[in-house]
């Protein structure tokens, strides 16, 4: 299978000031396109030659993890996005947010505090499990919920790449700031 860089549903300097278009150029147009490129070259002649994207996540290890493992991620990341983002959930996602943290408030807040806490590089994810039930994890480099079971729902970024040109070290007004792009209708049809 050939694996191809995700397509953006909005232009590069869409998501000015929360994300600027130079990372996003960086980011969506440099980074993930060499893990996509990494990928395809390691998976010639290995039992992956015609798995999908969240089969070879969860079975491989090595650098054909660490490649497959990035390209789920930023596919996940980079379509959650819109200029016209920010709000809350509703629906059956906002009840459920509700049931496990008491408010979206709240949950922000933990999320935000996950991903600070995370050390070195890695991502922060809203994920369910398999009764439906909310859950924050946190995932170093290129990990991913779905080697625990859980369905990714929501990821930040917390490598440098994803804000250093931005914000330099300040990791935490980064995060802050990514509520005002997130799609929640998106969000809500992952869960
Ligand atoms: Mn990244």
């Amino acid at each position: 299978m050939k694996f191809e860089l995700v397509k953006l549903s909005y232009a590069t300097d869409a998501l000015e000031p929360v994300i600027s278009k130079q990372t996003i150029e960086f980011h969506h147009g440099k980074h993930l396109q060499a893990y996509v490129n990494n990928l395809n070259n390691l998976v010639p002649g290995t039992k992956f030659e015609n798995a999908d994207l969240e089969t070879i996540v969860k079975e491989s290890e090595g650098g054909i993890f660490n490649n497959a493992g990035q390209i789920l991620n930023h596919n996940l990341y980079f379509t959650q996005f819109s200029p016209n983002g920010g709000g809350e959930p509703s629906g059956r996602l906002a009840a459920a947010i509700d049931a496990a943290w008491g408010s979206f408030e709240n949950f922000r807040k933990e999320f935000e505090t996950a991903g600070v806490g995370l050390f070195g590089s890695g991502w922060v994810w809203l994920a369910k499990d398999k009764d439906g039930k909310l859950l924050i994890t946190k995932e170093v480099n290129a990990g991913n919920p779905v080697t625990k079971g859980f369905v990714p729902l929501l990821g930040f970024d917390v490598w440098e790449h994803a804000y250093y040109l931005d914000y330099q070290n300040r990791r935490a007004d980064h995060l802050k700031e990514l509520w005002k792009i997130v799609d929640w209708k998106i969000v809500e049809c992952r869960f």
